[in-house]
């Protein structure tokens, strides 16, 4: 299958390149961009045989079958429609849109159409994240009572751009971790959460967008969800701890883009280190995608993850905004 990459950015030059390559028969044909300059630059670079400004130029070749979307968040939707109207399968990134709304648009065109749609959330294709959910699963810890998520980073200084200054384009540690931990949090405990509590904070790193974030999540099962997401942080390292009735999970260092980290599980009977596999999760991510694309099985996270864990992040903004806990409205999924 061939691709058109649209958005000259970062995570697709680092990681999602090799990922469709490394799929067997699968290749890149188009990269698109807004800018003439560097749309040339990327494509030399990254050797791409076409490269343009115009998105539908890459969207009329009948050769293309998939589109993967990486540009600043408030151009995904209007990229996402018009691809999926040309009946181009997608795999947009996280957040889905700038707004619910547009999630819900977004994903319901791509049922009516029939294409196949994925939320590139890859913490779900972690070996580590994986290994957690069965053990979550298969009654490990007996029943889940808590979740804590640490994921504090520091944001490196080439990404310190729109992310930190700019909330037209979608900035602002909320729609760009929360999101994450939102995924996680679904995916872990196979739930969605109720409502929510929440604090935020610009402490300066950049302008007119929150930097750091903490909030408490109530879910149906009546287990606990707190969570610390922060762009400032540089030796916080990130993790996750699961508690249960008979026992805990310690998942040290995998809120990552690296198959990273290790796991414990604490029990009466002592702590266990838990093997877990270490495939890349963008090539993994791009697999479960190109599979689903085929008619086999589903993408990693689909649609309707990408609009929950959409509305899970404006939940929090709201409620950091507010000082009042919200409850959450999913748009209809
Ligand atoms: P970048 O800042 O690297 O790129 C975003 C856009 O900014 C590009 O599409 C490009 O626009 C423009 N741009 C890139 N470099 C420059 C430059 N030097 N000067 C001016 N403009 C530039 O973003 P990221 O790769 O960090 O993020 C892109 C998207 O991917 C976001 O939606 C983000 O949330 C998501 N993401 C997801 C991750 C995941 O693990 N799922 C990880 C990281 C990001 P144009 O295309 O018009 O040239």
């Amino acid at each position: 299958m061939h691709w058109a990459f649209v958005g000259a950015s970062t995570i697709a030059a680092q990681h999602m390149l090799n990922a469709v390559r490394r799929q067997p028969g699968h290749s890149v044909t188009w990269i698109v961009s807004n800018s003439p300059d560097r749309v040339q630059t990327w494509a030399a670079e990254h050797d791409i045989p076409n490269a343009t400004t115009d998105l539908q130029q890459a969207l009329t070749d009948a050769s293309v079958g998939a589109v993967y979307i990486s540009s600043t968040n408030e151009k995904h939707h209007a990229q996402a429609m018009a691809a999926i109207a040309a009946g181009k399968h997608v795999l947009c990134e996280k957040p889905l849109g700038m707004t619910q709304d547009e999630a819900v648009e977004m994903v319901r065109a791509a049922q009516d159409t029939g294409v196949t749609f994925g939320t590139n959330h890859h913490l779900r294709c972690s070996g580590s994240h994986r290994a957690v959910r069965e053990l979550i699963a298969s009654g490990r810890i007996g029943k889940v009572l808590s979740l804590r998520i640490h994921h504090a980073v520091h944001l490196p200084d080439n990404l310190q751009g729109w992310r930190i200054n700019s909330a037209d384009a979608g900035g602002g540690v909320i729609p760009d971790i929360v999101v994450h931990d939102a995924d996680v949090t679904r995916f872990l405990l196979q739930e969605d959460p109720a409502s929510v509590v929440a604090q935020m904070t610009s402490s300066g790193m950049g302008q007119g967008v929150e930097d750091s974030c903490m909030s408490v999540w109530t879910m149906p099962s009546g287990a606990m969800v707190m969570t610390h997401e922060s762009f400032t942080h540089p030796f916080a390292g990130s993790g996750l701890e699961v508690h249960g009735t008979e026992g805990s999970i310690f998942a040290k260092g995998v809120m990552t883009q690296r198959p990273v980290g290790e796991i414990a599980l604490v029990t009466e009977a002592g702590s266990e280190d838990v093997p877990f596999s270490d495939q890349d999760l963008y090539v993994q991510g791009v697999s479960d995608f190109v599979a689903a694309a085929s008619g086999q099985g589903r993408p990693a996270a689909d649609g309707p993850d990408g609009v929950k864990s959409l509305s899970v992040a404006l939940s929090v903004r709201e409620a950091a905004a507010t000082g009042q806990r919200v409850n959450i409205n999913y748009g209809g999924f």
